[in-house]
C-alpha cells in the first residue's frame, strides 16, 4: 500500500508524484492511457504536451510566467529540468521539443524507486490520501464522481471565456462606472461596471472587423453543445448587424458623464474580475475569434485603444470545478480533505500553471503525511498569486469575490499592487516597466525569505 496516490499523469500528476517521491513518500501514480485515451493525447507517455510546445516567456525579470518558471526550478520541478533539458530556440520563451521532454519526465518518474505506476483509469474518487490531477479531459466516470461528490450539476462544458483587460490600460477620459440603471446588487455600488461608449460610426465599423474576422475551428472532439446563454459574439453578428446591440451591447440605463447630452449607440461593460480590482472582463464578449484578431478587433473600441489583454477569449472544452468554493488553502477539497486537486481540473489554465498546482499540491501532501505543517507560498510570489487566484485566498464569492469563477493564465493582475520603481528607461514604457519590475523584484524576495523557512525544502527523514 502507497502513502499515497496520484490520479492522472500529465504535468500537473507527474509533477505532484516527483515531489511527493523526493519527499521519501511511496505514491501510486494512474494513468489511463494508453488503455483509455483523450480526445487531445496522441501518445501513452507521462507529461505529453497536447498541443503548443511552449512553456511561454522564461523572463523572470518582467514576466508573471518566467517568475513562474523560476519559482519552479527553485523548488526541483522535475518538469522544469526535463524543459530546460530538451529546449529549442524560441526567442525569450521557453520552447521544448515534446517527445524529448515528455520521455525525459517518463524515465525521471518511471526510474524513481518511490514510485510505481499503474495503467489504470480511476472511476471513483480515492478512498485514502490523493491527488486528482486528470486535467482538462477527466474521463467521464471520474467527472461524474467529481460532480456527485461537489454537488456540482456537471463539469465539462464549453468553457467560453470573454477577454480580460487591465483596468489600468482602459482610458477613463471616455469610460465611466455605472451599474446599468445604477443598481446597487448585493455588495454593489450603483456604480460597478466599467462602459464603454461608441457612436454608429464606431459601432459599424466594429461589426464589420467582427465579420470580416478569421475564427478558430473547433477541434474534432470538441462535440458539448454550447448554448445560446453564451454565443461567440462573432456569431450573434452573423446573425444580424443589430443583434450586439441588442444584446451585450445594449446602451440602454446608462449616461455618460463625459457627454451626458449624447445618447451611446452602444455600450461595452467591463465587470470586476478579481478582488483587488486591477482586472476587468468584457461582459458577454465570449469568442472563437483568432487571438491576433481579438486584439485588433476589441482595440476598435474607443475606451479600449490602448487596452492591454490579461487573457484574450477563447472557447474550448474544459472540465475544472469551482475551486475557490470548494478547495481550502493548501488545494484540499473541503468536504473530503484526503483529497487534493491539481492541474487544469483545480482550475488553473495553461502548461506552467498545472505543473506549479501539481509542485504545490504535491509539498502540500508531502508535509502534511510527515507531520509538518504546509506553509503556502505569500500572494505577492507567482506561485502564491496563483493558489491565491485558484482557492480565492483574495476572496472567495461567499465574502462578495466574483461570482462565477473562470480560470486564467499566471499575470501580474493577480497579485497585489505595487508601486512602480524607477527601472532608468525613458519614454513611454516607463512606467510599465517599472512596475514590471516592482512585482519581480518583491516576488524574488518575498519567495527567498519563504523558501528558507519551508520545512518541505528539507529532505523529509
Ligand atoms: P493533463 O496534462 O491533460 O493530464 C491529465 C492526465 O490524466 C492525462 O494523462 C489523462 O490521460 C489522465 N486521466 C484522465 N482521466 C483519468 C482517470 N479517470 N484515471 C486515470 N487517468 C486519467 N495549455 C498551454 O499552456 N498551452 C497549450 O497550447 C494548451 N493547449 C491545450 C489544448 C487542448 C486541446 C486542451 C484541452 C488544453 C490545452 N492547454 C494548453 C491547457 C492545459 O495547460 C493542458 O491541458 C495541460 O496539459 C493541463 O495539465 P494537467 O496535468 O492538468 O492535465
Amino acid at each position: 500500500m502507497a502513502d499515497i496516490d496520484v490520479i492522472g499523469g500529465g504535468l500537473a500528476g507527474s509533477e505532484a508524484a516527483w515531489q511527493l517521491a523526493e519527499a521519501g513518500l511511496s505514491v501510486r501514480l494512474f494513468e489511463m492511457r494508453p488503455t483509455r485515451m483523450t480526445p487531445a493525447h496522441k501518445t501513452d507517455s507521462l507529461a505529453e504536451l497536447v498541443c503548443s510546445n511552449s512553456f511561454r516567456s522564461d523572463d523572470a525579470a518582467s514576466n508573471a510566467v518566467g517568475l513562474l518558471h523560476a519559482e519552479l526550478r527553485d523548488l526541483g520541478s522535475i518538469i522544469m529540468r526535463s524543459a530546460d533539458a530538451h529546449q529549442v530556440p524560441a526567442g525569450g520563451a521557453l520552447a521544448v521539443d515534446r517527445d524529448g521532454f515528455s520521455a525525459a519526465v517518463a524515465a525521471a518518474i518511471e526510474g524513481h524507486p518511490n514510485i510505481t505506476i499503474v495503467r489504470e483509469e480511476l472511476t471513483a474518487l480515492p478512498g485514502g490520501p490523493a491527488i486528482i490531477a486528470t486535467g482538462p479531459l477527466t474521463s467521464d466516470a471520474l467527472s461524474a464522481a467529481i460532480a456527485r461528490e461537489t454537488g456540482a450539476e456537471h463539469l465539462a462544458f464549453f468553457d467560453a471565456i470573454a477577454p480580460i483587460v487591465y483596468r489600468e490600460s482602459v482610458d477613463m477620459d471616455v469610460a465611466w462606472f455605472q451599474s446599468r440603471y445604477d443598481k446597487a446588487g448585493p455588495g454593489g455600488t450603483g456604480a460597478d461596471y466599467l462602459n464603454c461608449p461608441m457612436n454608429r460610426e464606431e459601432y459599424e465599423r466594429f461589426i464589420d472587423a467582427l465579420l470580416a474576422a478569421d475564427r478558430v475551428d473547433f477541434h474534432e472532439f470538441e462535440d458539448t453543445p454550447y448554448f445560446d446563454g453564451c454565443l461567440p459574439i462573432e456569431v450573434m453578428a452573423e446573425r444580424g448587424r443589430e443583434t450586439l446591440r441588442h444584446g451585450p451591447m445594449k446602451p440602454i440605463g446608462l449616461t455618460n458623464p463625459h457627454n451626458p447630452q449624447v445618447k451611446a449607440y452602444a455600450i461595452v461593460q467591463l465587470r470586476q474580475d478579481n478582488a483587488l480590482g486591477t482586472l476587468f472582463n468584457m461582459v458577454g464578449f465570449q469568442t472563437k475569434l483568432r487571438y491576433g484578431a481579438q486584439a485588433e478587433i476589441f482595440r476598435l473600441i474607443p475606451a479600449l485603444e490602448n487596452a492591454e489583454f490579461a487573457r484574450l477569449g477563447g472557447l474550448h472544452r474544459n472540465t475544472y470545478i469551482d475551486s475557490p468554493r470548494l478547495l481550502d488553502a493548501t488545494l484540499r477539497l473541503k468536504s473530503a480533505p484526503n483529497l487534493r486537486f491539481a492541474g487544469q481540473i483545480s482550475g488553473c489554465e495553461g502548461y506552467v500553471e498545472a505543473s506549479s498546482t501539481g509542485l504545490m499540491a504535491g509539498r502540500f501532501a508531502a508535509a502534511e503525511l510527515t507531520g509538518r505543517a504546509a506553509r503556502t507560498p505569500p500572494p505577492t510570489t507567482a506561485m502564491g498569486a496563483l493558489l491565491a487566484h485558484i482557492t480565492g485566498g483574495h476572496l472567495s464569492h461567499d465574502e462578495g469575490g466574483p461570482r462565477s469563477y473562470q480560470p486564467m493564465n499566471v499575470n501580474f493582475g493577480l497579485f497585489p499592487p505595487v508601486t512602480p520603481i524607477a527601472t532608468g528607461r525613458k519614454g513611454r514604457g516607463q512606467k510599465k516597466a517599472g512596475r514590471k519590475a516592482a512585482y519581480t523584484e518583491r516576488a524574488r524576495a518575498d519567495f527567498s525569505a519563504w523558501l528558507a523557512e519551508d520545512p518541505v525544502a528539507e529532505p523529509a527523514e
